[in-house]
C-alpha cells in the first residue's frame, strides 16, 4: 500500500511565507555555485570581519583559554555575573537610566535577542516600526512572531537620519514600539542628540517602547559622538542591544546583550515574557561570556581601526572617494561602521529589478554586492558595499564597478 500512496512533501511552515532575509539570499548562493566551478568572487557583501585580517584581541584569545575548564555547565539563564556587571558598567558610561544586574541579558549575538524581543512583544496585528532601508533581521523577526513591520523613512538628503514627519504618520492605535538602528547598517549614519531627541518626543507622545541597536557604537568615526537613545529618555522604557561581534572583531565567538533601562513599571509584563523565553533556551554561550569583562575592560585596538590612519577610516575615504567618481552613482559619507550605501541613477542604466542588477554585476565583474530591496528600501535604486577587505582588493573592486557602469543597461 505504501508504494501507492503520494510521497508525503514536507513544506515549510507558513510562518515564514512572508519572512524576507536576504542578506544571504539567491545571488549569494549564485556567488557561491561560480566559486565551486574555480571563479574567483569579490565579495564585498558580508560585514564579518575575520575573514579580512581582523584579528581577536591576544588578550581576549588568553583570557577565553584560561577560562575554557571552567564553563562547561550552563549559566544563569540571564548570564554570568562577570559579564552583566561589565555590561552595567559599560551603560554607567553611557548614561543609561535605571539599569540593574536583573535589566541584563546576554545572547548568543545581538540576533538572538532581536528574536526574543520581538517574539516576547508582538501578537498578530501588533505593529512596529522599523526603519527602511534597515538590518533586514529586525523586519524578519517581526514578522515570524506575527507582527506587522511598518517602515519609517530614512532621508538620504538629510545624512540619512529618520524622516521624523513619516515616522509619526506611519503609528496607528496597533503601534507598540519603535526600533532604530544606530549607527546604522546599512547607510553608516550616526544620530545626533537633536535627532534622538525629537524621536523620543514621538516615542513619548504615543507611549511606544524603543528598542535601539547599537552593535556598531564603538565603531564611530571623525567628529561623530555616539549617544544611546535610553541615556535621554529615562521616562521610557528602552531595550538597547550591542555586541562584541563588529567592536571586537569576533562575530563568530556569538557575543551580545541587551539593556532594560527607563521606565520599568509599563514593562513588567513584556519583561515576564523575556524572562520566561530565557529560561526556555537556557542560557547563551558560556565561553563566550567569560570574556567579557576583558573585553569591556581594558581593549581599545578598535578606536585604532576607525581612527585616521586606522583601516577601517582609510578604506572607507578610498570607497567614498571612488564611488564618487563614478558616473550615475551619488553617495553620502558614512560616519560609522563598514557599510556605504550608495544611490544608483536608475534611469540613466534602465535598472527597474536590483537583484538583476546584482546578478549581473556578478556575472560580468565577479563582484558581490548585496541589493538595496534586500533592506527592506522600497526602489531598486540603492546597493551595499560592505569596505572591510583591503585597499588593493577594493582598489580593484572600483575600478571594475566604473567599468560595468561606464555601459550598464538593464534589459
Ligand atoms: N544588528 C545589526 C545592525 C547588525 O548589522 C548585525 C550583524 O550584522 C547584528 C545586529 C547581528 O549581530 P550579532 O548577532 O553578531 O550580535
Amino acid at each position: 500500500s505504501s508504494r501507492s500512496t503520494p510521497m508525503r512533501e514536507f513544506k515549510k511552515s507558513s510562518k515564514l511565507d512572508n519572512v524576507l532575509y536576504d542578506v544571504r539570499g539567491p545571488v549569494v548562493d549564485e556567488a557561491a555555485r561560480l566559486e565551486r566551478e574555480g571563479q574567483h568572487i569579490l565579495k564585498l557583501n558580508i560585514g564579518n570581519p575575520a575573514p579580512f585580517g581582523f584579528r581577536t584581541p591576544d588578550e581576549v584569545i588568553a583570557d577565553m583559554r584560561m577560562q575554557l575548564p571552567e564553563c562547561e555547565g550552563y549559566s544563569d539563564s540571564r548570564g554570568l555575573f562577570s559579564a552583566r556587571k561589565a555590561i552595567m558598567q559599560y551603560a554607567q558610561i553611557k548614561h543609561i537610566p535605571n539599569v540593574d544586574m536583573d535589566s541584563i541579558y546576554t545572547g548568543n549575538g545581538v540576533s538572538e535577542l532581536i528574536q526574543m524581543c520581538m517574539q516576547a512583544l508582538l501578537d498578530t496585528g501588533d505593529e512596529i516600526l522599523i526603519p527602511s532601508p534597515d538590518y533586514p533581521l529586525w523586519t524578519a523577526c517581526a514578522t515570524l512572531a506575527g507582527g506587522t513591520p511598518v517602515h519609517y523613512l530614512c532621508d538620504e538628503q538629510a545624512d540619512w537620519y529618520p524622516d521624523i514627519a513619516d515616522m509619526e504618520s506611519k503609528i496607528t492605535p496597533r503601534t507598540k514600539a519603535l526600533v532604530i538602528i544606530n549607527p546604522n547598517n546599512p547607510t553608516g549614519a550616526v544620530y545626533p542628540r537633536e535627532v534622538l531627541e525629537e524621536i523620543v518626543e514621538v516615542a513619548r507622545k504615543h507611549q511606544l517602547m524603543i528598542f535601539s541597536d547599537e552593535i556598531y557604537d564603538r565603531l564611530v568615526m571623525d567628529d561623530a559622538e555616539h549617544i544611546s537613545i535610553a541615556s535621554l529618555a529615562p521616562d521610557l522604557f528602552c531595550v538597547t542591544f550591542s555586541g562584541l561581534s563588529k567592536s571586537h572583531m569576533i562575530a563568530g565567538y556569538r557575543v551580545g546583550w541587551m539593556i532594560m533601562s527607563g521606565e520599568k513599571r509599563c514593562a513588567r509584563d513584556f519583561m515576564l515574557g523575556i524572562n520566561m523565553l530565557s529560561n526556555m533556551r537556557l542560557c547563551s554561550n558560556v565561553p563566550a561570556q567569560s570574556i567579557v569583562q576583558t573585553a569591556l575592560g581594558g581593549h581599545q585596538s578598535v578606536k585604532g581601526y576607525v581612527a585616521p590612519g586606522g583601516r577601517v577610516y582609510e578604506q572607507r575615504e578610498f570607497v567614498y572617494n571612488a564611488l564618487k567618481e563614478i558616473d550615475g552613482i551619488s553617495v553620502v559619507k558614512p560616519k560609522a561602521a563598514f557599510y556605504i550605501f550608495p544611490k544608483i541613477d536608475v534611469k540613466k542604466f534602465n535598472i527597474t529589478d536590483d537583484e538583476q542588477f546584482a546578478l549581473d554585476l556578478l556575472h560580468e565583474k565577479k563582484i558581490l554586492i548585496t541589493r538595496g530591496q534586500g533592506f527592506n528600501w522600497h526602489k531598486p535604486d540603492h546597493f551595499r558595499i560592505v569596505y572591510l577587505p583591503r585597499i588593493e582588493v577594493l582598489a580593484e573592486a572600483m575600478e571594475s564597478l566604473q567599468d560595468f557602469f561606464a555601459h550598464y543597461r538593464q534589459r
